[in-house]
């Protein structure tokens, strides 16, 4: 396989054959935790090991970081903004090799690595100026000469699990906010995609090192799901920021809230385009096919399901169809390539065994999926997308399967179209394509989707950092990223203050001896 200077990018980065994979800033500590195996889903190579945080390490960690914590918080809050700026600035500088190592080690273009390292950076430019606007209100109180107001105060450890698919902006989306909200941050990423963590790590500790950042603001826990559940029931991290499964949500919801901890979940999604008769269709098929292939169907914002008007159907479908038979499957590292592999090959498993449901349940194929062998797929990552027509109802359709399967559904009225979209259990992110005003805001308004995002004439995937980002019911109801998500980084407190002299007691009680 030609190199893409994959090689190069880890050097760079500071990614060893084999990693340590606990660290508290500038240490990195030894553990017995057991070894994992990175391997790329591109080319079936081992790309490096990490060593997993047993316990012990975890329980050091936690007591590393309460420690910064201390010290973190008193330092000024647009003082923490300006050294998440330098981290922007070193994030431009490493784009290229740390955006290759995520194409490599999750499998998506390498043009949508590039992308996630991007909103890395846009975040940290988001955060420079939150870190000036973490405001509270005033309030007029009904007591004279009293005075109210509310202030947001650092929170303390805030647990980050993240997913593997998008290996480190959500990572950058949860820290830059929480540091500059004078929180500090213990991270494990996904298993899958450990080696983002390390190298992650080696940028940061440039910035911190040059800045005296306290030991233990940015923590890294590698390891499976058994570390994640120590993160979850330890008292001393008050907020768990979880993305993942619907599954992953539910223990760990279950988990973080028996202790009453606060948790931000951020989960699977089902998501839809509603392509009515009134639809500009050019707009209409570029949107559903980098939605429904993008990152090969790995996406939580993913199109998996689209909505089409029955006026308009047959040529959506004709359309799309010519679009598919026109992508190149390959390595996501050349460009010539719109789709990659799937993550490994229990991934391509559930994506074979969805596309045997779609037939069991009466479905029909539009464009044949199956996985593909041979020479440039010796992974065995790599599968076709595939475009089925089938009923809402199915059991299949109403999960979210993270592959490229693409559901084709009929409809008559918006009422029923929306109701389609609105009738799964999940509640990401939702689209219309129209050119009516009426559809369009009849979507937008009280009566129309259910879901966290709501676009007009653009996809589901593809947001932007500037919003907040999140979905409601299965998707868990948590919100990052832009917009006031900053709060739930913070303590919130109330203040009334007296500055008379006598002690009137709020809703006119009386109380005289
Ligand atoms: P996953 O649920 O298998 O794992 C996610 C993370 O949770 C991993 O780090 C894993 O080790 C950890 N984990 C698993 N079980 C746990 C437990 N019981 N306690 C604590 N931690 C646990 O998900 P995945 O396969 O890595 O990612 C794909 C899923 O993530 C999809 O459902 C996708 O929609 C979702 N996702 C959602 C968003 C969002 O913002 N809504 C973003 C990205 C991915």
């Amino acid at each position: 396989m030609q190199n893409f200077g994959i090689k190069e990018a880890l050097t760079t980065l500071g990614v060893k054959a084999t990693n340590i994979g606990t660290s508290t800033g500038k240490k990195w500590i030894r553990s017995k935790g057991e070894s994992i195996s990175s391997y790329s889903p591109v080319d079936g190579k081992l790309i490096g090991k990490v060593q997993a945080t047993d316990e012990k390490a975890f329980e050091k960690v936690v007591v590393e970081a309460k420690k910064a914590f201390v010290e973190w918080r008193q330092i000024p809050a647009p003082k923490r903004g300006e050294i998440v700026r330098q981290i922007g600035e070193a994030l431009r500088k490493y784009k290229e090799p740390l955006g290759k190592l995520v194409s490599y080690e999750m499998g998506k273009s390498y043009q949508e690595g590039l992308g996630e390292v991007q909103e890395m950076i846009d975040i940290c430019d988001f955060a420079v100026g939150l870190s000036r606007q973490l405001n509270g209100l005033t309030m007029h109180s009904e007591r004279p000469a009293h005075r109210m107001y509310e202030q947001y105060h650092p929170l303390g450890i805030v647990g980050i699990i993240s997913a593997f698919n998008f290996p480190v902006a959500v990572w950058a989306w949860n820290t830059m906010l929480a540091w500059v909200c004078g929180d500090v941050c213990i991270w494990k990423p996904s298993e899958k995609t450990p080696l983002c963590s390390i190298a992650c790590q080696n940028i940061i500790n440039k910035v911190f090192a040059k800045n005296n950042v306290p030991e233990g603001v940015s923590c890294i826990v590698n390891g499976d799901y058994k570390i994640g559940e120590q993160m979850c029931s330890n008292e001393n991290i008050p907020l768990v920021s979880a993305t993942g499964s619907v599954r992953m949500g539910k223990a760990v919801g279950r988990t973080v809230s028996e202790r009453l901890g606060r948790a931000l979940l951020e989960l699977g999604g089902n998501n839809a385009i509603i392509i009515t008769e009134n639809a500009n269709l050019d707009i209409s098929i570029r949107g559903a096919l980098f939605g429904a292939v993008g990152t090969a169907g790995q996406r939580c914002t993913t199109t998996r399901r689209l909505i089409v008007h029955e006026n308009v159907y047959d040529e959506v479908k004709a359309r799309l169809k010519k679009a598919y038979s026109n992508l190149n499957i390959g390595n996501p590292l050349d460009q010539q390539n719109h789709v990659g592999p799937l993550i490994d090959t229990l991934a391509v498993k559930a994506y074979r065994n969805a596309l045997k449901k779609v037939k069991e349940e009466g479905g029909s194929f539009v464009v044949t999926g199956g996985s593909l062998s041979g020479k440039g797929f010796e992974s065995g990552c790599y599968v076709k997308p595939a475009i089925a027509e089938v009923k809402n109802t199915f059991e299949i359709v109403q999960q979210e399967t993270f592959a490229p399967i693409l559901y084709l559904i009929k409809y008559k009225t918006i009422e029923e179209a929306i109701g389609f979209q609105n009738g799964v259990k999940q509640g990401l992110s939702s689209a219309i394509m129209t050119t009516n005003m009426n559809e369009m805001e009849r979507f937008l308004s009280h009566n129309g989707s259910d879901c966290g995002i709501a676009n007009v004439n653009i996809g589901t995937s593809g947001a932007e950092i500037g919003g907040a980002f999140g979905g409601e019911k299965e998707t868990g109801g948590g919100r990052e990223s832009g917009s006031d998500s900053w709060k739930i980084y913070m303590r919130r407190q109330t203040n009334t203050i007296n500055y008379g002299n006598t002690l009137p007691l709020a809703q006119g009680i009386k109380f005289d001896i």
